[in-house]
């Protein structure tokens, strides 16, 4: 008998769904075991029912779903908290589900600073009033799921890597516990480090790192965090190369942004990272770019004062 799955975006931009599409042939491997029974990207589930009451969302049961994006509004509270409901296993599936992602950048400013800079730009007239009829009302803060509903698997990655979606799904197939990888980009990173105490200033996130020729194999280049560019992957979990394991922005000799959050679920990545630094001697107030730690990073959601609790 297949599993049934349901899928669902949120506050997302769909790369995490493009993954699921990039899967390729896979996806065909994974469609003979797996029935989709609500996915938005690839099928059009009326979420009210063809004769629901309009008022209700009615998203199917499904053994296994599939959550990408935070959480920034009502509406994505009341799906993911159905998805809950009628769900029996949750993945997280993305940063943006995981901790917060690219849009827990909001929670630097407060909602109507937001709705102001959104509404009344310096090219348009002041609105007398903002839209509010038939627009979700925005949440206080862009939240990580599992500050509203309990999450059994996280899988975070800007978008996970399609061979991560995929072995995630069959060891769930197997009933396989999917063990997070404890490691972090730099035990997948092929650079060649000589140790601690050589960095001795950051330069410029964007300047090029230093190599001989475009084709030197990257066990030949020195680490970029070595050559004083910010690199995360200290403190950012593995596993973004897929099954080819180097890291993907390493592989195009670019330094770890720290897209796939810290290495264990609840680590501070920032601050892990300020702590990396100090101990190679490095004065956090002469980074070039300090705030772009945060900007560049999965550390966004450590912007918000304070994690909220559980509600559901
Ligand atoms: S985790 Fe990245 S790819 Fe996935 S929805 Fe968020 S921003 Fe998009
Ligand atoms: S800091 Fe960056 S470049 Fe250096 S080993 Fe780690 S991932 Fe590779
Ligand atoms: S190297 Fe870092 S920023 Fe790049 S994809 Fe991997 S985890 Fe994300």
């Amino acid at each position: 008998m297949s599993v049934k799955v349901a899928e669902e975006w949120l506050n997302a931009c769909s790369g995490c769904e493009i993954s699921i599409v990039d899967l390729g042939e896979r996806l065909l491997q994974v469609l003979e075991l797996v029935d989709f029974v609500h996915i938005p990207v690839l099928m059009d589930h009326k979420y009210y029912g063809q004769l629901g009451d309009g008022k209700h969302i009615d998203i199917p049961e499904a053994d296994v779903g599939i959550i990408t994006g935070s959480l920034r509004n009502a509406e994505h509270l009341e799906v993911a908290l159905e998805m809950r409901k009628k769900c029996k296993i949750i993945i997280g599936l993305g940063t943006c589900a995981t901790h917060g992602g690219i849009p827990a950048l909001a929670n630097s400013y407060h909602n109507d600073e937001i709705l102001e800079r959104y509404y009344s730009t310096e090219t348009t007239d002041k609105p007398e009033s903002l839209p509010g009829d038939g627009i979700p009302k925005l949440l206080d803060s862009c939240c990580a799921l599992d500050e509203k509903i309990k999450v059994d698997v996280y899988l975070p990655g800007c978008p996970p890597h399609p061979d991560q979606v995929f072995n995630a799904l069959v060891a769930l197939l197997e009933g396989r516990p999917l063990e997070a990888t404890g490691k972090s980009v730099c035990n997948d990173c092929p650079t060649v480090r000589e140790g601690k105490g050589q960095m001795k200033q950051l330069r410029r996130f964007l300047q090029p790192p230093h190599y001989n020729a475009p084709d030197e194999p990257l066990n030949k280049m020195r680490c970029l965090l070595e050559q004083g560019l910010l690199c995360m992957g200290s403190v950012t979990r593995s596993g973004c190369g897929g099954d080819k394991s180097i890291p993907r922005c390493i592989s195009a000799r670019v330094p770890c942004r720290g897209c796939s959050g810290p290495v264990k679920q609840d680590g501070n990545q920032l601050l892990d990272m300020l702590n990396g630094l100090a101990s190679n001697g490095i004065e956090i107030s002469s980074l070039p770019e300090s705030t772009s730690l945060l900007r560049f990073s999965g550390a966004h959601h450590l912007l918000r004062p304070k994690r909220k609790q559980k509600e559901a």
